[in-house]
């Protein structure tokens, strides 16, 4: 009777799982990549989403594609609920997946230190849907701003630390809005007449930071 193969599951397809997955595709091992969703996100460039440079589709990438070479690799959508080490298996809302060997590769989240009520104000920015929830905060105060009937409405509406949320925050708040604004102004620059009110001399929006 032929010997079954170890099988090695890997929870999260980012970096790590997918770099693990990946290392693994000589061994004689069966991989098992489950994540809740089914692309990978390229996390640094989620600012570029945020900002409205590029489109979600442009930082994401299904991880079937991206392990589609890969023979000894299967890639499964489902959320990771539970892991019983005794038992050897996770738990997911698509049903158990038992394994020999686990690799846990599920990223990092933000934290308010104790204060989650920040989060309405600063949301944290680890997926597409957060980019895209940023993006549409930023777009709406510029189109505000261009509907607005008077310069101290306009400049309170292009004024991201009082209008909008304060997405960043932490050490790398500083490098993380500089960035968000250089990011902004090119995105409207190349067409200075979609946003005329951008235009005004002395808005705040160009100043960020
Ligand atoms: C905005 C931003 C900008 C960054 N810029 C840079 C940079 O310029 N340079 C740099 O080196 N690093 C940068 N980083 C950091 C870098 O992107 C991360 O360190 C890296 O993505 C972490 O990889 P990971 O595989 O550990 O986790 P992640 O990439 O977060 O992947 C975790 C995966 O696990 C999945 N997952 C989580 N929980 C479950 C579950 N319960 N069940 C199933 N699946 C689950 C998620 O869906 C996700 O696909 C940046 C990060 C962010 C957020």
């Amino acid at each position: 009777m032929p010997q079954q193969r170890p099988k090695v599951v890997i929870v999260g397809a980012g970096f790590g799982g997918l770099e693990a997955a990946k290392a693994l595709s000589r061994v004689t091992v069966d991989v098992t990549v489950i994540d809740r969703q089914n692309h990978h996100c390229f996390q640094p460039l989620l600012y570029q989403v945020a900002t409205a440079a590029l489109s979600p589709a442009e930082i994401a990438w299904p991880i079937r594609h991206m392990l589609r070479q890969q023979r000894n690799a299967t890639v499964f959508m489902a959320e990771v609920e539970a892991i019983d080490l005794a038992a050897r298996f996770v738990q997911t809302g698509a049903g158990p997946f038992s394994y020999d060997y686990l690799v846990l590769a599920t990223g990092a989240t933000h934290s308010y230190f104790g204060h989650d009520e920040w989060a309405e104000f600063a949301p944290g920015l680890k997926r597409i849907e957060d980019a895209t929830r940023i993006r549409r905060s930023i777009l709406l105060a510029f189109e505000r701003a261009e509907l607005a009937g008077d310069d101290t409405e306009r400049q309170r509406l292009l004024t991201p630390a009082r209008r909008w949320p304060r997405t960043f925050a932490g050490s790398t708040r500083a490098v993380r809005a500089s960035f968000c604004s250089r990011r902004v102004r090119a995105s409207c620059r190349p067409c200075p007449r979609i946003f005329r009110a951008m235009q005004s001399a002395r808005s705040p929006a160009w100043a960020w930071m």
